[in-house]
């Protein structure tokens, strides 16, 4: 099963405030389009890929401990994450993606199924992310 946006990658569990919703008939209808703050306790967590890169990804407090455990299933919900994009591609937004959008995404989807987690890098709050975002802003 794929990870929603606005959703911790492991269970599903809304980790943002929800400002705008996709209308019935879209194929994310009912899901988060619109994300305001997170909520109290999301975790951002930090991956070492087999390929040499990270990617980040966002987690309920909860399962932040429980992920070095779960890399499998975590790397399974991302992937079926960009399945389902290219699957409904033409659907998305308010135009038609190119032949050039198209290949880019499946290859990202191919280069993400080479390259699986290894493991945790780090793992940082939301609140402390964004007070640090405020800082060098100013
Ligand atoms: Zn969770």
């Amino acid at each position: 099963m794929r990870k929603k946006t606005g959703h911790c990658t492991l269970c599903d569990e809304p980790v943002y405030e929800v400002r705008t919703t996709w209308p019935e008939g879209h194929p994310y209808a009912g899901e988060p389009r619109e994300l305001g703050a997170a909520h109290e306790g999301t975790m951002k967590l930090g991956f070492a890929l087999t390929g040499g890169s990270t990617v980040e990804l966002t987690f309920c407090e909860p399962c932040s401990h429980e992920a070095s455990g779960n890399l499998v299933k975590i790397w399974q919900r991302c992937l079926a994450t960009q399945a389902y994009e290219i699957r409904n591609i033409t659907k998305i937004g308010t135009k038609p993606r190119t032949k050039t959008e198209m290949f880019q995404l499946v290859s990202s989807n191919m280069k993400l199924a080479q390259q699986v987690p290894l493991g945790v890098l780090y793992q940082r709050k939301w609140v402390e992310i964004r007070s640090a975002m405020k800082t060098e802003i100013r």
